[in-house]
């Protein structure tokens, strides 16, 4: 038996579908073997990978109503299904030779490979045209069945191709690294799209600044299922009519996934700021960067078109980071060649031949994008750890510093600095300092080292010298209201597990 819905509630209990060969002979005119197959709910991925014609000898041994069904060609026939893209014009052997050729001319390096079929959005409803049709005919299997149930036209060219380009390739199918886009478009399907726009008026309306096409699958998929079967009869174009010619493919599109490197920096210097920083124009600090300094080396090696550089928070120009670093992701963009640990570990090294007095690169290791999107949660969760240099406007004692350690996950109110007014809401924030210690430094009574570990995202310097009020209690309140200054800021560690320890479960 190879016919197998999911949902079986729906077959009579002999798995057979009742007027089979009248269903088969509706759909035969307009579409091609493999979408009537993909219509009558045929999931086994084996049956696709045989010959036009040893299918339709299966079809014609296992149901005694397709016994004399007539052989199908598989070859360039116009289906009102897949538009030609499951016909032997886009899934022979010529055709995969023109794949393999369009990737060897790219010199791309690439450990799996996998294929993408875009084709005009409003095809599903097509799909849904024939589920209608064949309704009609077998009403006590199709009438409750939803179109998720059957195979797309993009699931039957991965089941045709997918393992022949794996052999071709030499290489897996899976859905990382490089993507080969097949972009295929109809004309006809276009003019249905505008009789989809007249019908379902609502819901194609386009948002103000919505930059994206309004037929997506979804949107289709929603507008399709928001009215009854019968409302849809006369909505669409039912019955289907035949298509008069094969869809093109429009363009062969060979993009690198994009990749995700991790690891954690450290930075030296007062003068560099994390990323490239510019006002009125004008460049601040030293003219290179954090985020340029440990991204350069790999969009060389790769020969990445691009990158985008995330960290745990980020340290102000004048704070060094030090410790066990600052958690940071770069994603390089359509990079052509691999990174393997050995080449990571090569150009970790070399960045940190580069200047050590500036940065130090540490655990640089490839990530996945999911791994890579978890960084931005665990911003919140962090705890971090600085070292101070303040400075009091009156003598203190060693006695009156000690008081500090007392307090413990003390709960402060920061209202937005006003250094940071500019790019941030005005707002007051609740941040939780968890404990500090602090020592005079020799021979001073005004100078002391503050060490102090707070909640992710506290604001240090304003806790310190309460930024005219605006961080209740800070420093200066803590120690009888003598005014208390910053002169340097350091982040001793980010408590983050970074990079994430590979996942061997
Ligand atoms: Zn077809």
């Amino acid at each position: 038996m190879i016919i197998n819905y999911s949902i079986r509630d729906l077959i009579s209990f002999t798995g057979v579908i009742p007027k089979l060969s009248e269903l088969w002979a509706s759909l035969t005119d307009q579409l091609c073997l493999w979408c009537i197959c993909r219509h009558l709910g045929i999931t086994n991925i084996s049956f696709y990978k045989q010959s036009c014609q040893d299918a339709v000898a299966e079809l014609r041994s296992s149901y005694s109503e397709l016994k004399h069904v007539e052989h199908k060609s598989c070859d360039k026939e116009v289906c009102g299904g897949c538009y030609g893209v499951l016909t032997t014009h886009f899934t022979d052997n010529d055709f995969l030779t023109k794949i393999v050729e369009e990737v060897e001319r790219r010199k791309i390096e690439y450990e799996h490979f996998c294929c993408s079929i875009a084709l005009p959005s409003t095809s599903v409803v097509r799909d849904y045209t024939y589920l209608l049709l064949c309704a009609d005919i077998c009403p006590g299997v199709y009438s409750y069945l939803p179109l998720e149930n059957i195979p797309t036209v993009k699931d039957i060219w991965k089941w045709m191709c997918g393992a022949r380009l794996e052999r071709r390739f030499g290489k897996k199918f899976a859905l990382t690294h490089m993507d080969i886009l097949l972009n295929f478009q109809h004309a006809e399907l276009d003019r249905e799209s505008n009789k989809l726009e007249e019908s379902f008026r609502d819901h194609f309306k386009k948002r103000k600044g919505q930059s994206t096409d309004k037929f997506t699958h979804s949107s289709i998929v929603r507008a399709l299922t928001s009215v009854s079967r019968e409302k849809l009869r006369t909505l669409l174009t039912y019955p289907p009519h035949r298509l008069r010619e094969m869809c093109r493919l429009q363009s062969m599109v060979v993009t690198h996934n994009p990749v995700y490197v991790a690891g954690r920096y450290n930075k030296y210097s007062r003068e560099l700021s994390q990323s490239p920083w510019f006002i009125d124009g004008e460049r601040k600090g030293l003219d290179t960067s954090v985020s340029e300094l440990l991204s350069q080396l790999l969009l060389e090696y790769t020969q990445a078109k691009s990158q985008n550089f995330t960290s745990s928070g980020r340290e102000d120009i004048d704070v060094q980071m030090l410790g066990s670093g600052r958690p940071f992701t770069i994603q390089l963009l359509e990079p052509e060649r691999v990174l393997s640990p050995d080449v990571l570990s090569d150009i970790e090294r070399k960045i940190n031949q580069m200047d050590p007095l500036l940065v130090r690169v540490s655990d640089l290791t490839l990530i996945s994008r999911e791994e890579a999107d978890k960084l931005k949660d665990l911003e919140a969760e962090k705890r971090k750890t600085y070292t101070a240099v303040c400075v009091s406007d009156g003598d203190l004692s060693q006695g009156e510093l000690d008081i500090l350690c007392e307090h413990r996950d003390m709960v402060i109110d920061q209202l937005t600095p006003i250094r940071v007014l500019h790019r941030r809401a005005l707002a007051t924030r609740q941040r939780t300092v968890h404990w500090m210690k602090a020592k005079l430094q020799c021979n001073s009574s005004r100078i002391f080292d503050l060490e102090i570990e707070t909640q992710g995202g506290t604001y240090i310097k304003e806790f310190v010298h309460s930024d005219f009020g605006r961080t209740v209690p800070n420093l200066c309140t803590l120690l009888s209201n003598r005014q208390i200054d910053i002169i340097s800021l350091d982040v001793l560690s980010v408590h983050v597990e970074w990079p994430p320890a590979p996942d061997n479960s």
